[in-house]
């Protein structure tokens, strides 16, 4: 009892000195955090993104950000044509991951959304029923999962464009703004473009005062209580791979579609032989394909590495002579001038870094690519090789995606000297990848209020 007293005394004095330190309010429980998942369905790949972001704030910008990625293993949902449950095989380690990564209190909270784009579109276009089956597919393999299944479903171009233009703005916090004084303010900013540039199609969208002449171009967003008069556009068979396959179909044509090919995009002395199926199993080149022609018949293709030839085959794919508007980007599609800032990602970023690391030359004008895309032509395999180890495989394409980016921004898009430096090229924002996987989930998830979120305390922030 004498030594049972002196430790009561110094407990309780422990415990109150504890209590005096600790605000109460820093004993409360952390808030919840609310997650939501995205498979991004694309041509070349699936990626799945889970997002988070705290239960008790759900409406200002900049709150939602990336909790991890996973990036599944094989082809795009597109490419398991005659593999039935193949494409929904696929997504199980990722799915697996989601799992794991997601408290499981919080998993039949949880959105889980499957958006395909342009390579779906393409299956869509070649074969309805096989790319419903695949939509069907993998919207049974998410079903069985306890997250809260919300739809598998194509993208069209117009909304992949949008998605990634709210994507770009709220990372940027264009539409909204938390001041340190504690209220949500609507920040006068301008918004940025987007520029996306994935396997299958290419999209442009921005902000526009100028009329859009094709009412199919339009997109009017609100949100946050103001109106955004956007021009979209997303061209199909503009992805990297599209116009890859686009060029040698061409290159294959006007050579007189005979067995050997000479390509002036390829590395002078890089040689490779593929078989016919892989240009014109698309209906990409459905134009240029034979008539009668064996899918398994090979060709030969020798690389001459000529970069003025590469520049007048590659405009060969864009057509630049008819437009019923007052202005065209190409190919008859009405575009207003450019304007503002812009963000270029996906292959964009891919080509723009590929450009630094192998010429040194950042692209910040429209004459620094140029310098820099001639640079690339130049350049044998080896020379790429030990200035880009972990891009072997992709090595031979990048004077022919250069130079397709040349025309298209220079020439297509119209970007000059004074436009062009307002573009940045990037992957990320912050934690957060740069697509429109983000945009899509704030949109279906009612996170993007229409009306202003109003003024709050900041205590309650
Ligand atoms: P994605 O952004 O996944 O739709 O890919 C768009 C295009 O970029 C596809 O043609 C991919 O093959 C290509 N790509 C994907 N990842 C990379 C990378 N790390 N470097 C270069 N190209 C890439």
């Amino acid at each position: 009892c004498q030594l049972i007293a002196p430790v009561v005394f110094l407990l309780l004095g422990i415990t109150g000195i504890l209590l005096v330190i600790i605000p109460i309010d820093d004993m409360r429980e952390p808030p919840q955090v609310m997650y939501g998942v995205v498979f991004d369905a694309g041509s070349s790949h699936t990626a799945m993104y889970i997002y988070k972001w705290p239960a008790d704030k759900q409406n200002g910008t900049g709150i939602v950000t990336q909790h991890s990625e996973c990036h599944v293993k094989g082809g795009g949902i597109s490419s398991y044509v005659g593999q039935q449950g193949g494409a929904g095989r696929s997504l199980e380690t990722c799915l697996e991951k989601a799992l794991e990564q997601i408290p499981k209190s919080r998993h039949p909270l949880t959105p889980l959304y499957l958006g395909a784009t342009a390579g779906m579109r393409l299956l869509n276009i070649s074969n309805p029923t096989k790319s419903e089956e695949i939509l069907k597919e993998v919207g049974s393999k998410l079903r069985t999962y306890p997250f809260n299944f919300r739809g598998a479903a194509i993208l069209s171009g117009q909304e992949e464009g949008a998605y990634g233009w709210v994507t770009v703005n709220y990372l940027l916090e264009n539409f909204i703004k938390y001041s340190f004084v504690g209220r949500w303010l609507s920040p006068s900013r301008d918004t940025v473009g987007a520029l996306d540039f994935g396997g299958a199609s290419t999209q442009i969208t921005f902000e526009t005062s100028d009329m859009v002449e094709d009412k199919g171009n339009v997109m009017e967003l609100r949100l946050y209580g103001r109106d955004y008069h956007l021009y979209t556009q997303s061209f199909l068979c503009y992805g990297r791979d599209q116009v890859l396959r686009r060029l040698l179909a061409h290159l294959f044509k006007t050579q007189g579609a005979g067995s050997l090919v000479s390509h002036p995009c390829y590395p002078a002395g890089f040689n490779v032989s593929l078989i016919l199926k892989k240009v014109f199993d698309s209906p990409c080149t459905a134009e240029q394909r034979p008539n009668l022609y064996n899918p398994q018949d090979s060709l030969t293709v020798l690389g001459t590495g000529q970069y003025e030839h590469c520049l007048g085959n590659m405009s060969e794919i864009f057509s630049f002579n008819r437009c019923s508007f007052s202005k065209c980007s190409f190919d008859g599609v009405f575009q207003p001038n450019v304007s503002g800032s812009f963000m270029a990602f996906s292959a964009f970023f891919y080509t723009y870094l590929f450009l630094q690391r192998t010429t040194g030359i950042t692209v910040t004008s429209p004459s620094l690519l140029k310098e820099a895309t001639h640079t690339v032509c130049n350049m044998n395999f080896q020379e790429m090789l030990e200035k880009a180890p972990d891009q072997k495989e992709r090595l031979q394409d990048y004077c022919a995606v250069s130079v397709f980016m040349q025309v298209l921004m220079l020439k297509g898009y119209n970007f000059d000297e004074y436009s062009f430096p307002r573009i940045s090229f990037k992957r990320q924002a912050g934690d957060t990848s740069i697509g429109w996987a983000l945009g899509y989930m704030l949109s279906l998830s009612s996170l993007l209020p229409e009306e202003r979120t109003g003024l709050r305390k900041a205590l309650r922030q």
